[in-house]
């Protein structure tokens, strides 16, 4: 069965037709900046999974100057969308809470913790915690 999701405004529509990989939290200072919050649940999708079914045309990317991921957003309301990889090979990671409903998975690991927001205390969860990126 296939997740559906979209932006705030509801012009972009997309659905993923592969069960998500895997899900983490986080902590990096563009996720900070991109959702202007403390930390962002992301998830990995199969390659070639996720379909634009509506609001192509209001698609837009922040490029970043290094080879870091592309992140997606709706331009006509800004929301966070999905990032993705920029070497060709398909990864997108997409933000749980673009998707409709449960995404069927949970967030397993916290990254980027080195650079946790000062403001907010990270929840004593369980989660194996990662200075940097996740490893894998
Ligand atoms: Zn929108
Ligand atoms: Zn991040």
């Amino acid at each position: 069965m296939a997740l559906t999701g979209g932006c705030l405004c509801g012009g972009v529509r997309f659905r993923i037709d592969a069960p998500l990989v895997s899900s983490s939290w986080c902590h990096c200072t563009r996720c900070q900046r991109r959702t202007g919050t403390a930390a962002s649940a992301n998830g990995a999708t199969v390659p070639g999974s996720l379909h634009v079914e509506q609001g192509e045309e209001l698609l837009g990317a922040f490029v970043p100057s290094d080879d870091g991921w592309a992140k997606v957003f709706c331009t006509a309301c800004g929301a966070p969308l999905w990032s993705e990889a920029r070497d060709g090979s398909g990864k997108r990671g997409v933000r749980l809470g673009a998707i409709d409903g449960d995404p069927g998975v949970r967030p397993s690991a916290r990254q980027y913790v080195d650079y946790a927001a000062v403001w907010d205390t990270i929840p004593d969860d369980g989660l194996p915690r990662f200075p940097e990126r996740r490893p894998g």
